[in-house]
């Protein structure tokens, strides 16, 4: 038994429920809307003999793509298999200080468990009673940042001079600000890797272009960073993305006005839903992305994410931190879904 003590012990993420069966999935923040039909008759289309070649290590189409719509360089483009494993890859390759890192208290769960795996040591910086990060905690000293940016499960955003400000305090740290939901209603940061090269950008297509299940990442950033970057990328395995991915994902990009308009329901839906939970006793921050992180006035979170998933009623819950464990994070769904969480609730509050 004595290999054990060699083995890399660690406590994994722990993803939100797959349910078999067909129920209202409003817990991990998927887009209710497929992908453009684009996509499929891309992926129809598709010679499959490309199969039996390697694909681009640069994701070919996709990345070319990715750097012409966000208009900067491939040199300054990276994609990976979902935002995770471009995350997992910037935080091998940029925080390798015996200084801690630097993540809000209450944030995106992955960060820690990547930071233990790889013995990054860090600190988890507090925020005020409303959930807000203060730039003001980031300009210590410290081994490299990450922050979300709108925040989750909070759904804050923060203003992109405020970003800024903690980019320019910390020029001996790469800060990575992760946009998952960004395009849900905060301004990012993009623009900023012509000015500042120790800053990353990572987004996603998971959530506001509806295809986490294809598993699409990109990152930003001044054309040293992204070639570190790849540095790392090609030690561990070149040809992460498939070229049926690229094509898909190329598909989805060219779609600019089916992903916008999709992104537009969602906000609206978000909106509306925010005035009716208010009527029913609900508080939560003002959410810019595609979930509301609420908390009821008496009823506990833990009876309602219950109540609710007897009636095939998905929620995210969090036990910890103690302090957000009176909340549930409530993805939007489609207007219908959302008005069948709203009856329930009514129903079950007694309204
Ligand atoms: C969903 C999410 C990601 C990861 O998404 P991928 O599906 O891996 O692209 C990264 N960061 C945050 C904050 C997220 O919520």
């Amino acid at each position: 038994m004595s290999w054990e003590a060699n083995v890399r012990q660690v406590i994994p993420y722990v993803p939100g429920e797959q349910p078999k069966k067909k129920v209202i999935k409003l817990n991990t923040n998927e887009n209710p809307y497929p992908p453009s039909q684009k996509v499929k008759k891309a992926l129809e289309d598709f010679d499959i003999d490309k199969l039996r070649l390697y694909p681009d290590v640069n994701a070919g189409e996709l990345g070319e793509g990715l750097a012409r719509y966000y208009n900067v360089l491939p040199e300054q483009t990276f994609v990976g298999v979902g935002s995770d494993d471009v995350l997992a890859t910037a935080f091998l390759t940029f925080f390798n200080s015996d200084k801690p890192i630097l993540f809000p208290e209450i944030t995106y769960s992955f960060y820690d468990v990547w930071a233990n795996l790889y013995n990054i040591p860090f600190k988890q910086v507090e925020m005020d009673e409303n959930f807000r990060i203060r730039k003001e905690d980031y300009y210590g000293e410290n081994g490299g940042i990450v922050i979300p940016n709108p925040n989750a499960p909070t759904g804050l955003a923060k203003d992109p001079g405020d970003i800024e400000d903690i980019i320019r305090h910390n020029p001996d740290s790469v800060v990575i600000i992760d946009e998952a939901y960004v395009d849900f209603g905060a301004t990012s940061v993009l623009p900023l890797i012509n000015k500042y090269d120790n800053l990353l950008v990572v987004q996603t297509f998971s959530k506001s272009r509806s295809m986490a299940g294809a598993r699409i990442g990109m990152a930003f950033g001044s054309k040293k960073l992204i070639k570190y970057l790849n540095d790392v990328k090609f030690s561990i395995n070149s040809y992460t993305m498939n070229i049926l991915t690229v094509t898909a994902g190329k598909a989805m990009l060219d779609d600019d006005g089916y992903f916008k308009d999709t992104v537009e329901k969602i906000v609206a839906t978000r909106e509306r839903v925010k005035k009716e939970l208010k009527a029913l006793d609900f508080e939560f921050p003002d959410s810019k992305s595609n979930f509301i992180f609420a908390r009821h006035k008496s009823v506990p979170a833990v009876d309602i994410l219950n109540a609710a998933r007897e009636e095939g009623i998905y929620l995210r819950h969090f036990k910890k931190p103690e302090r957000i464990n009176d909340y549930l994070r409530i993805s939007i769904g489609t207007d219908e879904e959302m008005d069948s969480l709203v009856d329930f609730l009514k129903g079950f509050l007694g309204r």
